[in-house]
């Protein structure tokens, strides 16, 4: 048995499925160099697009569609090649401030790092309910109830077994892993997230900022990380807050801000990206652009969200230009 996925009709700026991404990175690509790092179970590629810079030393990298019900994450990263390609985002309109600071740094992006996940899930959950994306983020099992992914348990579930599931859901690869959450700190199950670490540890990346949505706006500070990159998290917030004030769009606090802060009993891609290719990780929380509680009024078009994404990743590339991240990598690895 399969499940039929709805088509859902989306403005151009929001390019988040499988197909149009990959349409994207093979036909309008001029300046960026992009190479397949790996393929996911189901075989499709995994791309990563670099922008090289010689004048500078800060080399970060973005990373979306982790998660492959978090259809914003896959078109903010497409929306910000489109900048580096266009000079103007798919909707036609320009971010001076972030071309700005994408002209100081040496980037990497990965605009879809878990084809297998995005490609179970509609292209939006755009004036929907959280218990619709729910069912796409877990999954449903024969029975027609939720893959058992227990995103607050401290025991979650690592794998499932598609064979017994009528889909697994964009919160795992296709094999069945779940794509953000590891046995391991030294390596990861998931094929994709494995590619990438392989293709990242040559690289000698400062920071990645990783996107992500579950309803609202917020950065993640990795709590599993050193008290060195605390202050990367808090100047982030610091300089974030402002601007998305002047947007007049919401901005939560830095989440997982805590001294010490305590880290969770299991490990994120994270903490095994940090450790085996020694540099920073962050992580923002963007909107889906749910109905059904007040919290998640007032309702942002999806142009909104990609703006509110872009915002995120100026204030990381600026942050990351500043000089924060290397500063934190020395104190935590020393000189490289
Ligand atoms: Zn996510």
């Amino acid at each position: 048995m399969t499940i039929p996925i709805p088509r859902i009709a989306v403005p151009d700026c929001w390019l988040s499925n499988v197909d149009w991404v990959e349409q994207y990175l093979t036909t309008r690509l001029s300046r960026g160099r992009a190479t397949v790092v790996g393929h996911s179970t189901h075989g499709r590629p995994v791309h990563l697009v670099e922008y090289p810079d010689d004048h500078t030393e800060t080399r970060l990298m973005i990373v979306g569609g982790t998660h492959g019900h978090e259809p914003g994450t896959v078109a903010s990263a497409i929306n910000l090649l489109s900048l580096l390609e266009e000079g103007v985002d798919l909707d036609g309109r320009e971010h001076p401030e972030l071309l700005a600071a994408l002209d100081r740094v040496h980037l990497f992006v990965v605009p879809l790092l878990n084809p297998d996940g995005r490609a179970v899930c509609p292209d939006t959950f755009h004036a929907q309910g959280v218990d619709t994306c729910t069912i796409y983020a877990s999954g449903l099992q024969r029975d027609g109830s939720l893959v058992p992914y227990d995103a607050d348990s401290l025991e979650p579930c690592y794998y499932f077994d598609p064979a017994d599931a009528i889909f697994v859901g964009g919160q795992f690869n296709g094999a069945g892993w779940a794509i953000n959450r590891r046995l391991s700190d030294e390596h990861s199950e998931a094929v994709e997230v494995q590619a990438l670490l392989d293709a990242v540890r040559g690289l000698e990346l400062e920071a990645v900022l990783d996107l992500h949505a579950c309803g609202y706006n917020f950065l993640m500070q990795a709590r599993s990380h050193p008290a060195p990159y605390w202050e990367c998290a808090r100047e982030w917030q610091r300089r974030a807050a402002p601007i998305f004030a002047g947007k007049g769009r919401q901005l939560g606090a830095l989440n997982g801000d805590a001294d010490p802060p305590r880290p969770p009993p299991f490990f994120f891609n994270s903490i095994l990206f940090h450790r085996q290719a020694h540099l920073g990780w962050l992580a923002f929380e963007g909107r889906q652009g749910y109905l059904g509680r007040p919290g998640f009024m007032p309702l942002p078009s999806l142009w909104e969200i990609v703006d509110d994404y872009l915002t995120a990743v100026r204030v990381f590339l600026e942050v990351g230009a500043d000089g924060w991240f290397a500063r934190a990598n020395r104190a935590t690895f020393g000189a490289r």
